[in-house]
C-alpha cells in the first residue's frame, strides 16, 4: 500500500510550500483544475471513496446531491473538530503535512464549484491552526488560493476557523451555527447542509482525511486507490490505537484490515500479562466488539456485521486491568459534561444513565435495576433532537448486552468487586 496521508510524517518537521513541491505536492491540480467537473465526480463516486469521519457515507454520491443550479456562494467546510475520545488521527496531518489538506481543499473545492471553504479545527489544536494558517498564506501567495486560479475563472478563499471547544461542534449543524458565532446546537435535518448550510447556502461537510484523499484519487485512477484498500474495502485509513498495547498510536493501513492485525502487530499487542476483554472499534460511541470479533475487517461493512460500527476507526482496547461497568461509567461521565442541554432526554437522560450505572458498581442495584437501565436507554435513544445521545449510548447498550454476565456478578456480589474498582466521583 501507497501511504498517503501520512506520505510526509518521516520529515523532522511540516514541508513548507517549496519542499512539498519538490516532494510532488499540488501536482494533482494539473489533472484537475480545468477539467470537466461533472466527469471528476464521476470518477470520485466510481471510487467508493466513503466519508471517514465516522459515518461512511459515500462521498461522490453526497456531492453528487449538490444540484446543478445550485445559487453561489457555495461553501465547503472541513470538519477538522476531532473530539471524539480515543480519535487522533486528523490532528496528525495537521500538525504534520499541512498542505496535504490545503491540496485536498484546493482540488475538492474546485469539484464542488465552492467559492469559500472553511476549515473549522478543534479549539485545543491551536499550534496546529497556527501552522495550516501560515501552509494558507504561502499557497496564496504561489497563487494557489484567490482570483482566477490557474486562470480557469475560478477563485477560492479559505478560512481557518478554531473552535471554542465544545464535542458537539463536531456535529456538522452544530458547527456551521458556530461558524455563524450562534451557539453551537445542531440544527434540524433535512434540510442537510447541502441543500441550506451556511448562511442558508448550499454547504458540504466533510472529514478532513475524506478531503485529503480527493486529490489523490482523481490524479492516481479509480483502480490504484481500490487497490490501496483490502478485505473488500478501498484505499487506506488511519487506524489509531490507545489503551494497554506496548505501541499505541496511528497507523495508515490499508481500509479492511483486520482488528487483529492493528491491535497486535501494530500496536504490538497487549501489555505483558494482561487480556483483551473487548474494544471500541472507533471512538467511545461505537458498540463494543470482543476478542472472538479480532478478525473482522475493519471497514464500513466489517464492525456492522457483529452490530458494531467502524466510527474513526481509534480502536480503544479494554484489557482484564479493569471492570467494564466502571469503564462505562467513565464514558458516561464525558458525554454528560458534553451534552449541549438543548434537549430533555439527553441533558437529563444521560446523567441518570450514570446515576443507574453507578449503582451496580456502589452495590446499591438490584435485579429492576437491570431493567430500568435498558428501559431509559430505550426512551432516550430514539427520542432526542440529535445523534449525540444516541451516540453516548452506543457502548452502553452493546455493554449491556456483551456483558451481560457482569451485571448480575455485580448484583450478587453487592457491587464491584474488580481489583481496580475506584468509585466515580464526578457529580
Ligand atoms: P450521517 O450518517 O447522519 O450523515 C453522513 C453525511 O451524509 C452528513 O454529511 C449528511 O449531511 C450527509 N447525508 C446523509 N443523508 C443525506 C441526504 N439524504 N441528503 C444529503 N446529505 C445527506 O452521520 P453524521 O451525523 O454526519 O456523522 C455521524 C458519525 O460521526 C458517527 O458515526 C460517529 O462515529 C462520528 N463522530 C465522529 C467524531 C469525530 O471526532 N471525528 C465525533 C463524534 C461522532
Amino acid at each position: 500500500m501507497d501511504k498517503i496521508l501520512s506520505r510526509n510524517f518521516h520529515h523532522p518537521h511540516p514541508l513548507n510550500i517549496d519542499e512539498y513541491q519538490q516532494a510532488g505536492g499540488y501536482r494533482s491540480l494539473d489533472s484537475i483544475i480545468g477539467q470537466p467537473r461533472k466527469e471528476l465526480l464521476a470518477t470520485l463516486k466510481n471510487s467508493g471513496l466513503r466519508g471517514c469521519g465516522g459515518a461512511g457515507f459515500s462521498t461522490g454520491l453526497k456531492w453528487s446531491f449538490k444540484a446543478p443550479d445550485a445559487p453561489h456562494p457555495v461553501y465547503l467546510v472541513v470538519n477538522l473538530d476531532e473530539a471524539e475520545p480515543g480519535s487522533f488521527k486528523d490532528r496528525q496531518v495537521l500538525y504534520r503535512d499541512p498542505h496535504t489538506i490545503i491540496e485536498g481543499v484546493i482540488a475538492s473545492s474546485y469539484i464542488l464549484e465552492a467559492d469559500k471553504a472553511f476549515i473549522f479545527i478543534r479549539g485545543e489544536y491551536r499550534k496546529g491552526a497556527q501552522g495550516l494558517e501560515a501552509a494558507v498564506n504561502e499557497a496564496k501567495a504561489a497563487g494557489l488560493l484567490g482570483y482566477n486560479i490557474r486562470n480557469s475563472g475560478w477563485n477560492l478563499e479559505i478560512d481557518v476557523h478554531l473552535s471554542a471547544g465544545r464535542y458537539i461542534c463536531g456535529e456538522e449543524t452544530a458547527l456551521l451555527n458556530a461558524i455563524e458565532g450562534y451557539r453551537a446546537n445542531p440544527r434540524a435535518k433535512p434540510p442537510f447542509p447541502i441543500a441550506k448550510g451556511l448562511w442558508g447556502s448550499p454547504t458540504i461537510v466533510n472529514n478532513v482525511e475524506t478531503i485529503c484523499h480527493v486529490p489523490f484519487i482523481l490524479h492516481k485512477g479509480i483502480e490504484w486507490f481500490q487497490n490501496q484498500g483490502t478485505n473488500g474495502a478501498y484505499g487506506s485509513h488511519i487506524f489509531q490505537v490507545s489503551g494497554p498495547v506496548k505501541n499505541p498510536g496511528f497507523f495508515e493501513l490499508p481500509l479492511g484490515t483486520t482488528a487483529r492485525e492493528i491491535i497486535y502487530e501494530h500496536a504490538g499487542g497487549l501489555l505483558e500479562g494482561r487480556e483483551l476483554i473487548g474494544f471500541l472499534p472507533g471512538g467511545a460511541s461505537t458498540q463494543f466488539m470482543l476478542p472472538k470479533d479480532l478478525d473482522i475487517p475493519m471497514h464500513w461493512d466489517g464492525p456492522p456485521t457483529v452490530g458494531a460500527r467502524l466510527g474513526t476507526g481509534g480502536i480503544i482496547v479494554m484489557d482484564d486491568s479493569l471492570c467494564p461497568i466502571d469503564f462505562m461509567i467513565n464514558l458516561m461521565q464525558f458525554f454528560t459534561r458534553e451534552s449541549c442541554g438543548f434537549c430533555t432526554p439527553c441533558r437529563d437522560g444521560l446523567p441518570f444513565v450514570k446515576y443507574q450505572l453507578e449503582k451496580f458498581e456502589t452495590g446499591e442495584a438490584d435485579m429492576t435495576d437491570i431493567d430500568t437501565l435498558r428501559e431509559l436507554c430505550d426512551i432516550i435513544y430514539p427520542n432526542t433532537f440529535c445523534a449525540f445521545a444516541p451516540g453516548a449510548l452506543m457502548p452502553i447498550k452493546s455493554g449491556m448486552d456483551k456483558f451481560e454476565t457482569l451485571f448480575h456478578q455485580h448484583i450478587d456480589n453487592h457491587g464491584c468487586t474488580h481489583p481496580s474498582h475506584t468509585p466515580s466521583t464526578d457529580a
